[in-house]
């Protein structure tokens, strides 16, 4: 495909943790495209909008620039490229947890950072490296590695390394521990502050947003007595308010409300013991709220 210049571009990382779910999110809010082999864009069905595959790190630049409208990127990318002020942050998408910490072998007994005065500290992302042992005040020497960071205390290239951390298996391995935490990171949507097409950009965002919201709920329906109905509300308030519809029997009612699905289960249980029924739980594909 030749990039039709007028196309609003969402670039997407073409490799990584973060390509599988940029992926998925994008196909639940709908924008479909059909990429050729390992092509580097493809055009979205129905929507003026191109989809560019590129390096992670690339995208925070490409941003900044303005050479793509919108991009999905780590948080922890946008800071180290120092894109932070050049674009903006539409939405945090709850993908890409992790953070960006300093560790250290816990043999040699470093549990601080002021004891690493004057050491190696190996890192790849040498920029937040660098600005976080400024701001602390320890001047380290930092050598920078594209990658296998956690691997370089054991060969003795650095006495301690700067790296992103999710579930610290891979710092645990190599006899690692955190001693702190420079920043917490997840992937972000980001957007140029000057967009080809601020109104398709818009639609772009809310339909983005509308899943977010709807991984995040899930929609919970039960009868329950009126007399019961204050306290099934306190229960489930709802993301605004339930909606509440009268049963023939004019003792009970039906509710129909938003819940935070990661604690759903125990709602369902407390209405239960409430008194409710036929206490139903559906998935929201997507929502606009
Ligand atoms: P873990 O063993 O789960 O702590 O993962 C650590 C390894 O994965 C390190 O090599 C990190 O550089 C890399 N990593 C962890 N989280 C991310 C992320 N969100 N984006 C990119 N790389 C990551």
């Amino acid at each position: 495909m030749r990039l039709d210049t007028g196309l609003t571009r969402i670039a997407i990382p073409s490799k990584g943790r973060l390509q599988e779910a940029s992926e998925s999110l994008l196909s639940a809010a709908g924008i479909g495209y059909r990429r050729r082999d390992r092509a580097l864009m493809a055009r979205a069905k129905g929507l003026d909008l191109a989809v560019l595959f590129v390096r992670p790190d690339d995208i925070p630049i490409l941003v900044a620039e303005g050479a793509a409208d919108l991009g999905i990127v780590g948080r922890d990318l946008v800071t180290e490229h120092g894109c932070k002020k050049r674009v903006k942050e539409l939405a945090d998408l709850d993908f890409g947890h992790c953070r960006l910490a300093v560790a250290a072998r816990e043999a040699a007994g470093i549990t601080k950072v002021s004891q690493l005065k004057g050491r190696k500290v190996a890192a790849s992302m040498v920029h937040s490296a660098e600005s976080f042992f400024k701001r602390k005040r320890v001047p380290v020497q930092l050598v920078e590695v594209s990658g296998s960071v956690e691997i370089m205390v054991a060969l003795g290239l650095a006495d301690a390394i700067v790296d992103l951390v999710e579930s610290g298996d891979t710092l645990r391995d190599n006899g690692l521990a955190v001693i702190e935490t420079i920043a917490e990171s997840q992937a972000i949507l980001i957007a140029a502050k000057k967009p080809r097409d601020a109104k398709l950009l818009g639609v772009i965002q809310r339909r983005i947003e509308g899943v977010l919201t709807a991984r995040q709920y899930t929609l919970l329906e039960y009868n329950v007595p009126r007399a019961k109905l204050k306290e099934a509300e306190k229960l489930t308030p709802g993301y605004n308010s339930p909606t509440i519809s009268e049963l023939e029997d004019p003792k009970w009612c039906a509710v129909k409300v938003m819940v935070p699905r990661k604690n759903s289960i125990e709602i369902i249980d407390q209405l239960e013991a409430l008194g409710a029924s036929a206490i139903l739980e559906t998935a929201i594909h997507n929502c606009r709220l």
